[in-house]
């Protein structure tokens, strides 16, 4: 352990910060301190926490981008129903187009 500063040759002192503990010296120097096991374990614990939870908010939005079924004929098929979700095409004060897909052929077609 460094008790003096490489840099200028200063007393080290102890900081912590979100945790991590760390030797800072007054001309900017820092090196962090090698965490004991626990900490390092409640560290990893958190990462993975914060990944599932990443996880979790991405199948969360899988859901919600799933387009509500409407009832529409298929031009191509003929069948009645159809997933349906709203584009905007060109500026923003143009209407947004509705596109529709069949949910048998898959052919997809807009509306204005
Ligand atoms: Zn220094
Ligand atoms: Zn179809």
């Amino acid at each position: 352990m460094v008790d003096f500063c490489p840099e200028c040759g200063s007393l080290l002192r102890k900081r912590t910060k979100d945790g991590t503990k760390y030797l800072v010296c007054k001309c900017g120097f820092e090196e962090e301190l090698e965490l004991d096991k626990k900490e390092l374990e409640k560290k990893i614990q958190k990462k993975k926490e914060d990944l599932e939870k990443n996880l979790i908010i991405v199948n969360q939005e899988d859901k919600i981008s799933v387009h509500p079924t409407v009832n529409r004929i298929c031009p191509k098929c003929g069948h009645d129903k159809a997933e349906a979700w709203q584009e905007q095409t060109r500026s923003a004060d143009e209407p947004s187009t509705s596109f529709f897909r069949c949910l048998k052929c898959k052919h997809t077609w807009r509306e204005y």
